[in-house]
């Protein structure tokens, strides 16, 4: 599947904000948000004009797709089911993007962002309920144990992530378990445990025209 491959730095300047897509380096004064925050471009200085209407919609959407790293049409897809679900349909769709396998991973803690945990999901670290599986959108559920596969406990990508984060605390929906490292989707994340600044709202009105 195509994907984006330029500088992510850039998304980040795009949207103004940080959007935590390089792990370690995110954390840092190296970090292009905290040098710059100017949106990308040689004109990028004198883009100031205030957003509204479709343009802020457009914006909050940008944002969230980048966040987890998903595309277009994967994006529409998980709308389309957030829309046929009972609940408010904004909520459903962060909730259904949370629950992502290299999401989840990431969560756990097991790799310094989204794009590591997508990569150590796809080259088969990871078992969902004792069994492999290397497919980052897979959509866990309530009561599914995610863990470490066996020797990839040793993997030392997922070591030295472990490290990095271990003070960045684990959401309340995860019961992590440090002796089988795994971790148990106790419950469907709600909004508010689901921190994210974004207002869900304005993608809702923009699939909505
Ligand atoms: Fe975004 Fe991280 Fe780059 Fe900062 S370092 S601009 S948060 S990707």
């Amino acid at each position: 599947m195509a994907r984006y491959i330029g500088p992510v730095c850039r998304l980040c300047r795009r949207e103004g904000m940080k959007l935590f897509l390089k792990g370690e380096r995110c954390y840092t004064e190296k970090c292009a948000i905290e040098k710059r925050n100017l949106p990308p471009g040689q004109h990028g200085k004198l883009r100031k004009a205030k957003l509204v209407g479709y343009g802020l919609q457009l914006r909050e959407k940008q944002k969230v797709k980048r966040i987890y790293g998903v595309l277009e049409n994967q994006f529409r897809r998980y709308f389309e089911t957030a829309e046929r679900t009972r609940g408010i349909t904004g909520e459903t769709l962060l909730q259904l993007l949370e629950r992502r396998l290299d999401n989840v991973v990431y969560r756990l803690g097991f790799a310094t962002s989204r794009a590591q945990a997508r990569q150590l999901v796809r080259h088969g670290h990871f078992t969902v309920n004792a069994r492999k599986v290397d497919i980052p959108s897979y959509s866990v559920k309530a009561g599914d144990v995610v863990a470490v596969r066996g020797s990839s406990a040793e993997n030392a990508t997922i070591q030295h992530a472990m490290e990095e984060v271990k003070g960045r605390g684990i959401p309340e929906w995860i019961a992590f378990d440090a002796g089988t490292l795994s971790g148990r989707i106790a419950s469907l994340p709600t909004r508010e445990q689901i921190n994210l600044p974004v207002q869900e709202q304005l993608i809702v009105e923009l699939y909505s025209k």
